[in-house]
């Protein structure tokens, strides 16, 4: 086969858009994929479905929950849990089955298979079992490799999935009944999310985390905020809390917990999720044969161009440092794909936004006040209440606050941290504002649309220097 410029492995978000910007490009791109069907864990088991499930679960709990408060009667409400599943695979295949069409369309070659490094600019591809006319045994010649085999869930060694009753995120999106009793070990994002996507759908959700306070990343203030509002909707968080061992007893799993002050306890369940945290992909990919050491977590160690220690061989996305998040992985997929064009390098990395799609929900960008304080910056903080936002009162959800960072002096933003309504769009003007390095008077100085959630972020910017008009 003749050499590819650029073979990819693995199209997940971060290696099917490297391969799209890489064509665009001009660059001939082979992308290999184990999976039946392209998007990595975003598409078919991650991102979209979970926002599916969590769209069709919230709506089923708002209606039962009753608009009486907007004169609105409503009759009996019905889960039809077949029919709502279907939704979500019918999203995750519109957008799956669209990328085989980009995939033609740029002119990227697909090859179904297991993708390995053989040796300095040599990629193997092995049939998948069961798929004999696949990839059998090919070796692509490349003059550069991409790695982008993404990660997956890490279980507790005490307790291995089982596909059944101990689950990890994959499963958890495709229950064929709502559980009656379900654990959920870790209060990440993705534990909480399908932990209330469960919860509004019937289950007792019972969140068990190791450390004292939900999603250690996030800001203090707007983290408590969160856990504040989960516990009325009837999740029972349990935190400070270490699961000492699990048994498996007839159809139940019996989970040993420690408590803050020592105390133990066990919890039954009918389905446990584990959702501690995940690990890249590394297994079986070769990268002894370039020298490619990966660090203590089992990342792929990359320079600031995304390079490996092995010359032409790039890694992006969960495989190497930063947040697992899909939209790093897509914007290091465009920033490998023009490195290797032979664009210039990156400048300073964009600073990246956090989303956790509960109710309300949670948006981050850029420095906690905690991490500002620890790097010996001196700040100022401005904070506004949804509760005196016009149009998050007309929406009924008023909870949660935008609370803003920024250095004294220089008027530079650092951060801004959110917990409220539609959060995950709030926080895109963030996130201009930050890469740009626009100030708080830049800020301050822009026309917010009324009413609007924005009006809120404008409000804690003005709120900085104590000038906010509603406070
Ligand atoms: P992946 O998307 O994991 O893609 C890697 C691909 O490589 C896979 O298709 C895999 O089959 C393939 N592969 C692996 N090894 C090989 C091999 N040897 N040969 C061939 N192919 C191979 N992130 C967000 O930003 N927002 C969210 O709302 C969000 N929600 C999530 C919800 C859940 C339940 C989960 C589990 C994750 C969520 N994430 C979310 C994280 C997001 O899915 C990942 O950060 C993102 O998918 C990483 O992209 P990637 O391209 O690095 O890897």
């Amino acid at each position: 086969m003749a050499e590819s410029e650029l073979v990819i492995i693995g199209a997940g978000v971060g290696g099917y858009v490297a391969a799209i910007r890489a064509a665009q490009l001009g660059l001939a791109v082979t992308l290999v994929e184990r999976r039946p069907t392209l998007g990595g864990t975003c598409l078919n088991v991650g991102c979209i479905p979970s926002k599916a499930l969590l769209e069709s679960s919230e709506l089923y709990a708002g209606l039962r929950g009753g608009l009486d408060e907007h004169g609105i009667g409503v009759g009996e409400v019905r889960l039809d849990l077949a029919r709502l599943m279907q939704r979500k695979e019918a999203i995750v295949r519109q957008l799956t089955e669209g990328l085989a069409g980009l995939m033609k369309k740029n002119r990227v070659t697909v090859l179904a298979g297991q993708g390995r490094l053989d040796g300095p600019g040599r990629v193997r591809v092995e049939p998948l079992p069961g798929d004999p006319a696949g990839a059998a045994g090919r070796q692509l010649p490349a003059a550069a490799v991409v790695l982008a085999t993404g990660s997956e869930p890490v279980p507790l060694p005490f307790l291995p999935f089982d596909g059944e009753r101990v689950v990890s995120s994959t499963e958890a999106l495709a229950f064929d009944q709502v559980p009656g009793r379900l654990i959920v070990i870790g209060a990440g994002a993705v534990g909480l999310e399908l932990g209330s996507v469960w919860r509004r759908l019937g289950a007792q959700v019972t969140v068990v985390e190791l450390l004292p306070r939900l999603l250690p990343w996030a800001d203090r203030q707007v983290a408590s905020a969160l856990e504040r509002a989960l516990k009325p909707q009837g999740i029972e968080l349990r935190l400070a809390t270490r699961v000492t061992g699990a048994r498996l007893v007839g159809a139940e799993v019996l989970v040993s917990l420690q408590g803050p002050k020592g105390e133990v306890a066990e919890l039954a369940a009918d389905r446990v999720l584990v959702a501690v945290g995940r690990r890249p992909c590394t297994a079986g990919l070769g990268l002894e044969t370039v020298g490619i050491v990966p660090d203590a977590g089992g990342r792929v160690p990359v320079d600031a161009d995304l390079q490996t220690t092995a010359p032409g061989v790039y890694a992006i996305g969960d495989l190497v440092a930063g947040p697992m998040l899909a939209h790093k992985a897509s914007h290091e997929g465009v920033a490998v794909a023009e490195r290797i064009a032979g664009q210039p390098g990156r400048s300073e990395p964009a600073p990246i936004p956090n989303v956790v799609y509960t109710h309300p929900e949670l948006a981050a960008v850029g420095l906690t006040e905690e991490e500002a304080r620890e790097r010996g910056l001196t700040v100022k903080i401005g904070r506004s209440l949804f509760r005196g936002n016009g149009r998050a009162l007309t929406l009924g959800q008023v909870e949660g606050l935008v609370k803003v960072v920024a250095e004294v002096g220089t008027n530079r933003l650092l951060g801004v941290h959110l917990v409220g309504p539609r959060a995950s769009d709030l926080i895109a003007e963030a996130a201009v504002a930050l890469a740009h390095g626009v100030t708080v008077d830049g800020l301050a100085a822009v026309v917010h649309a009324h009413p609007t959630l924005a009006e809120a972020l404008h409000e804690a910017v003005l709120d900085v220097d104590k000038r906010a008009i509603h406070a």
